[in-house]
C-alpha cells in the first residue's frame, strides 16, 4: 500500500482500468495541469493513474473556452511544455483552437489519454489515514480511490454569473463566453457585452463587426497594451522544427519580457515601480493613438496602478469603440428586464443577446473546487477561508497528506501557467522520488515548513504593487475576500524553479 509506483505497470497503450481497487494516483483536470501531473508521475515509474474530468474532453480551458477571438495572450514560445515545444504555432499568439489542438497531440505523444475518464464530475474526496489513500467521489456516488491524490481544476475553471436583479427575466439569449454557444448567429442582433476583462478585450473586436449594435458594460476599465502578433512565417516555423535551439531561445526572450513587466514589476514595485509605470505610459499612448475622443479616452482609461489585476495585450480592442454601433456604457447597471438593461439613471436599452464575460469565481467557489476532507476530517476549504489562504511552495497543505493542489494559493507564477506547472513537476517529482527510496506509504508537510513558506510569501509581498501601488478600486482576482494578494508566488519564477528542485526534503513528514 506504499505510493511506491503500481507492480502492475503497463507499458503499453491499454486503457487503464478503471474499476480497480487502488490506483497509484487520483488526478482531478485534464487539462494542462493534470497531464504535466501526469507526465511527471508516468517519469517517476507511476503507470496506474486516472484522471477525471467534467468536460467531454482533454484540454481544461483550451477546451472549454471557444469564444470568437480566443488566443493566447501570452506568446505562444512561452505558453506551452519546454519538453514538448511546438514549432508550428501559426501565430505569436496562437489561436485557441491550436491550443486545444496542442493539448490532444502532447495527451497522444505522452499516452495520456488511456487514463481519462470523461463527463465525471468530483464532489468529494477524503483522506483515510488507516489506509492511507484517498476517495474520491463522484457525483453519480460512484467511488475511486488512490494513493495520491492531484487537484488540477484551474484558476479560472468555475464561471460567475453576475448577480444582477431581474437577469433570470430577461427572454433573450444570455451566454456566458465559457459556455460559448457556436450555433447562435449574432449577425444583425442588438448584443449587450458585461465585462471588460481578458476575454471580453479579445471577444469584443470580433464581435463587433457583426451585430447591428453593441454595448459594453465596464465596470472597471482594463491596462491594455500593444500586441506583438503576426502570423509565424512558414521558414520561422521550420527553423524551429530543424533548430530546436532556436525556438528555446525565442521563448527565452518572450519569457524575460514577461518576467520583467507581469512578475518583476509587479512584485518589486517598492523598488522597480518605474517598470509599472512605463508599463501604464505605453497603454496610455496606445489608447491616445488609437481613439481620438477624449471623453471615451477618458472612460477607457483604469484608475489603479497597472499591475493591480491582469492587465492585457490587444490592438483591436481600443479601436472597436471608434465605431458608431458600438458604445461604451459606464453607469453602473441598475437591472436587466424581459427585453434589455436598465442602468442607474433610468436610462434602458433594449438588447436580444446578452454576453457575459464576466469571469470566475475564484475564492469562493474556487480553492478548493469540491470537498476535500483530510486528517480527522479536516475541510480544506475551511481551512482556507479561517486560517487564511495558504500551500507550502504553492502544492501541499499540512493535514491533507499524499495531496498535491497544483491550482493553489501562491503557486502562480505569474508568468506563462506553463512555468507554474512545470515547476510544481518539478517538486513533486523531488518529493515522491523520497518517498519512493524510503518505500514509504504517506507524506505530509509539515505546520512548521508551512507556517516559515507563509511567513516568507507575506513578507515578500510587502515589496509588491499589491501593497504598495493604488489597487482600491481595481477588483482584481488576485486579491481573495480577506483583501489579500494569495494568487501570485510572490518570488521570482527562477526561485520558484530552484526551491521546486531543491526544498529541504525534512519540510515533509514521509512515513514508512
Ligand atoms: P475577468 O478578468 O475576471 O473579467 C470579468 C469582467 O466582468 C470584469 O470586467 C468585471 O468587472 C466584469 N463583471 C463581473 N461581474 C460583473 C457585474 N456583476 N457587473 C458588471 N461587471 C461585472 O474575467 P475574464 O475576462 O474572463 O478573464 C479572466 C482571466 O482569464 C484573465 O485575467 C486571463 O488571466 C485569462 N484569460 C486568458 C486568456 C488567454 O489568452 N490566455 C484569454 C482570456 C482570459 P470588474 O473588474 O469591475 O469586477
Amino acid at each position: 500500500m506504499s505510493p511506491a509506483p503500481s507492480p502492475h505497470q503497463d507499458p503499453t497503450s491499454r486503457p487503464v482500468d478503471t474499476s480497480r481497487a487502488v490506483h497509484d494516483a487520483v488526478i482531478v483536470g485534464a487539462g494542462f495541469g493534470g497531464m504535466g501531473a501526469a507526465i511527471a508521475l508516468r517519469r517517476l515509474g507511476y503507470d496506474d493513474l486516472v484522471i477525471l474530468d467534467r468536460e467531454d474532453d482533454l484540454g481544461g480551458t483550451w477546451h472549454v473556452n471557444h469564444y470568437p477571438g480566443l488566443a493566447v495572450d501570452i506568446p505562444s514560445a512561452t505558453y506551452s511544455y519546454s519538453f514538448a515545444p511546438n514549432p508550428y504555432w501559426s501565430r505569436m499568439y496562437a489561436p485557441g483552437a491550436e491550443l486545444k489542438q496542442y493539448a490532444s497531440h502532447v495527451a497522444q505523444r505522452f499516452d495520456l489519454r488511456r487514463h481519462m475518464r470523461f463527463g465525471v464530475t468530483v464532489t468529494r474526496a477524503t483522506w483515510d489515514d488507516e489506509t492511507c489513500t484517498w476517495t474520491v467521489t463522484l457525483a453519480d456516488g460512484e467511488t475511486v480511490e488512490g494513493r495520491l491524490l492531484l487537484t488540477a481544476t484551474g484558476f479560472l475553471s468555475q464561471p460567475r454569473l453576475p448577480d444582477i436583479p431581474g437577469i433570470e427575466s430577461f427572454t433573450g439569449t444570455v451566454i456566458h463566453t465559457a459556455a460559448w454557444d457556436d450555433d447562435h448567429d449574432l449577425t444583425g442582433e442588438r448584443v449587450a457585452v458585461i465585462g471588460t476583462g481578458a476575454t471580453a478585450v479579445q471577444l469584443i473586436p470580433e464581435i463587433a463587426p457583426r451585430t447591428a449594435d453593441l454595448t459594453v458594460y465596464q465596470r472597471t476599465a482594463i491596462w491594455v497594451t500593444p500586441k506583438a502578433d503576426g502570423p509565424v512565417p512558414r521558414a520561422l516555423q521550420r527553423l524551429y522544427a530543424r533548430v530546436p535551439l532556436s525556438q528555446r531561445v525565442a521563448r527565452g526572450i518572450g519569457s524575460g519580457v514577461l518576467e520583467t513587466i507581469m512578475v518583476t514589476g509587479v512584485l518589486q514595485y517598492r523598488r522597480l515601480g518605474f517598470l509599472n509605470r512605463l508599463a501604464a505610459r505605453t497603454a496610455t499612448r496606445h489608447l491616445h493613438r488609437q481613439v481620438p475622443d477624449p471623453e471615451l479616452r477618458r472612460q477607457l482609461t483604469p484608475d489603479y496602478s497597472f499591475g493591480c489585476k491582469r492587465p492585457t495585450f490587444s490592438n483591436t480592442y481600443y479601436p472597436t469603440f471608434n465605431r458608431p454601433d458600438v458604445h461604451l456604457e459606464t453607469t453602473s447597471i441598475d437591472h436587466v428586464d424581459a427585453t434589455g438593461i436598465v442602468t442607474t439613471d433610468g436610462r434602458r436599452r433594449d438588447i436580444d443577446t446578452l454576453v457575459l464575460a464576466t469571469g470566475f469565481d475564484l475564492w469562493d467557489a474556487n480553492f478548493p473546487a469540491f470537498t476535500v476532507e483530510g486528517v480527522d476530517g479536516a475541510d480544506l476549504g475551511s481551512f482556507w477561508r479561517e486560517q487564511r489562504f495558504q500551500a507550502y511552495q504553492g502544492v501541499s497543505v499540512p493535514g491533507f497528506p499524499n495531496f498535491l493542489s497544483l491550482n493553489s494559493p501562491y503557486s502562480y507564477s505569474g508568468l506563462s501557467y506553463f512555468t507554474t506547472i512545470e515547476s510544481q513537476m518539478k517538486h513533486m517529482t523531488r518529493l515522491l522520488r523520497e518517498v519512493q527510496r524510503r518505500g514509504a506509504r504517506r507524506f505530509e508537510v509539515t505546520p512548521q515548513a508551512n507556517a516559515r513558506f507563509l511567513a516568507r510569501m507575506k513578507h515578500r509581498l510587502q515589496s509588491s504593487v499589491f501593497i504598495n501601488g493604488s489597487c482600491a478600486t481595481s477588483r482584481s482576482y488576485y486579491f481573495n475576500q480577506h483583501g489579500e494578494a494569495t494568487l501570485l508566488r510572490p518570488t521570482s519564477t527562477a526561485n520558484a524553479f530552484r526551491e521546486a528542485g531543491r526544498f529541504p526534503l525534512t519540510d515533509y513528514d514521509i512515513a514508512a
